[in-house]
């Protein structure tokens, strides 16, 4: 996980950022499951399910999106990966785990291997060929890349003069839930990157009774939370979405290049 500071943006970009990250880098996962045995107790649609959600590494430099490859879309090694799994139980609670599949490229594998598909019971078998292609996370979840959330970046002031009304102790420090805020040689003060956790909940603000604290946000800056689900790393995810977002940009002006402006 990376937590940043984003500074000089609107409110605007840092949410189309946002957007574009979750919707438009696109990673791999299972698209289509071809089952030749399922003796498990769930239905193959179920294990289909859960095998499209399992994360899997991916070289974004060899693949291609079905619909930009030369293949048109139909399927082919610069476009799909195929993963198998044959699994037949010696014995009862027998567990098939991400780690069974076997992947005809090694860049292009499950991020864990201890994710639970199914148990199976003595002698029971699961087979199946499953296909893995690049997607795009406005299609279908399983193609996003991780998380992302961010928030107004906190600033918190404290005039410690006013301090020395409340010589023995200070509740504005011991209400924060976080406890971003030092009381000692009778001044509070914040601790240092405070940011990273206040969440700018003003408690601090509603228990100092001499009114020292002043809760506000600095204007065009957030602080963004990125999290991979592992299938490529966190300066890919941003880096990715940097020039997805500047495709947008230029195709947007090529369009305005090619229409008659009216005034307003
Ligand atoms: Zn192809």
């Amino acid at each position: 996980m990376i937590k940043f500071e984003l500074d000089g943006v609107s409110l605007e970009f840092a949410n189309a950022f946002r957007r574009v990250v979750l919707s438009e880098v696109p990673v791999m996962a299972i698209d289509e499951v071809i089952f030749l045995e399922n003796d498990s107790p769930l239905f193959d649609e179920m294990i289909a399910h859960r095998l499209g959600l399992i994360p899997l590494t991916t070289d974004l430099k060899t693949y291609n999106l079905p619909h930009e490859c030369t293949c048109g879309g139909v399927g082919c090694t610069l476009c799909q990966v195929e993963l198998t799994c044959s699994v037949k139980a010696d014995l009862d609670g027998h567990i098939v785990r991400s780690g069974d599949l076997q992947s005809t490229d090694p860049a292009v594998k499950p991020v864990n291997d201890d994710i639970i598909i199914a148990k199976l019971q003595k002698n029971s078998s699961m087979v199946f060929e499953a296909f893995a292609r690049l997607g795009e996370g406005r299609d279908h979840a399983k193609w996003q890349p991780g998380q992302i959330g961010f928030g107004y970046t906190p600033d918190v002031k404290i005039d410690s003069t006013k301090c020395a009304k409340c010589p023995d102790q200070c509740i504005a420090a011991r209400r924060c839930p976080e406890e971003l805020i030092e009381f000692s040689g009778n001044k509070a003060k914040l601790i240092k990157d405070y940011w990273h956790t206040c969440s700018l909940c003003e408690e601090c603000l509603r228990n100092c009774p001499q009114e020292a604290i002043a809760v506000g946000s600095k204007p065009n800056s957030y602080i963004f939370t990125i999290e991979s689900s592992g299938a490529i790393t966190i300066k890919e995810i941003i880096t990715r979405a940097m020039v997805v977002f500047q495709e947008k940009i230029d195709e947007f002006l090529g369009h305005l290049e090619n229409k008659e402006l009216f005034p307003l």
